[in-house]
């Protein structure tokens, strides 16, 4: 069980974390018609009289897109305001997670997104890892990554968690921790909830926007790092057979932070990963406030 912040914000106002409770007929229950976000937060080890948030903007801008395409205009600003009040109501002692999430609110039947109410709603945890640090065991999953067709994928659209849900507990279920998906192209996507990157012969890769993948903010981050450090980095598809042979693998998300890869099926990866390493420890010190590069990234909430 997890421990969740006291307070939530539901139906247009903060109210007790146990009293923000929907009916088993509500819409986006039964056609996946809800979106959300992710965000991490932590007291600012420096001064826990504030509350870092890591690329607030960028989140809220995501929901706010994501809520577009369930014919819900909730603008991103709104949103942030919405945290930033949360976070104060909340005051966390303790590093946690923030879900903020949009979803067809009516009670009724018939899947549409015209003509049925919306709404919006903030809930917290605290979290510590999501993955093992250490490195995680990857299957390759039967379950392909939907395509952009279908859904759309640059959405985080709870209905598309379906295929994310499969994958991670059929590879659970064969003894591994996560699940690396293919796109419908049967090029390398992502993994259950993280992207992925892969380094060969010193260089970075990882799938392009149009690869069928979320357009992840961590790997947006890990991007412009990599860069900045001279590290090269190429974005395009990248063929199964490509993870096996790699250097260094791993994935990247804001529950998983920058987590190594250690196994592909049966292929095993060295404990050795220099780029990962590197991007690993500029990342976490940037996310903590201990690096001045990029202190835009990092929103600083007063507590009091
Ligand atoms: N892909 C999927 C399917 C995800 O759910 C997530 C987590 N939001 C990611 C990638 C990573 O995105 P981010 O770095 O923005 O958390």
């Amino acid at each position: 069980m997890h421990n969740f912040l006291p307070i939530a914000y539901f139906e247009n106002q903060f109210v007790p974390f146990a009293e923000a409770n929907i009916s088993i007929a509500t819409h986006a229950l039964h056609y996946g018609t809800g979106a959300f976000g992710g965000l991490r937060g932590l007291p600012d080890p420096a001064n826990p009289e504030q509350i870092l948030l890591f690329r607030l903007d960028r989140h809220c801008q995501r929901l706010s897109h994501s809520a577009r395409f369930m014919h819900f205009d909730l603008p991103a600003d709104k949103i942030q305001q919405v945290i930033v009040d949360f976070i104060q109501k909340n005051q966390p002692s303790k590093p946690f997670y923030i879900r903020p999430f949009v979803y067809t609110s009516d009670l009724g039947i018939a899947p549409r997104l015209h003509n049925v109410k919306k709404d919006f709603f903030v809930y917290g945890l605290e979290l510590g890892d999501y993955l093992s640090p250490d490195g995680v065991s990857c299957r390759i999953s039967s379950w392909h990554r939907q395509e952009d067709r279908s859904l759309p994928l640059r959405g985080k659209i709870s209905g598309a968690y379906i295929t994310s849900s499969l994958a991670k507990t059929e590879a659970v279920d064969a003894g591994f921790d996560e699940a690396i998906l293919l796109n419908a192209q049967g090029k390398v996507c992502e993994a259950s909830g993280m992207n992925i990157f892969m380094v060969r012969n010193g260089t970075l890769y990882t799938p392009s926007m149009n690869q069928d993948i979320l357009e992840g903010i961590t790997r947006d981050s890990i991007l412009t790092l990599a860069r900045e450090l001279g590290i090269p980095t190429e974005e395009r598809a990248i063929d199964k057979s490509e993870l096996f042979i790699a250097d260094e693998l791993f994935l990247s998300g804001t529950a998983a932070r920058l987590t190594p890869i250690s196994r592909v099926e049966n292929y095993t990866f060295s404990k050795d990963r220099p780029i990962s390493e590197k991007l690993r420890e500029k990342l976490s010190a940037i996310t903590e406030n201990r690096d001045p590069d990029h202190s835009d990234w990092v929103f600083k909430i007063p507590l009091k």
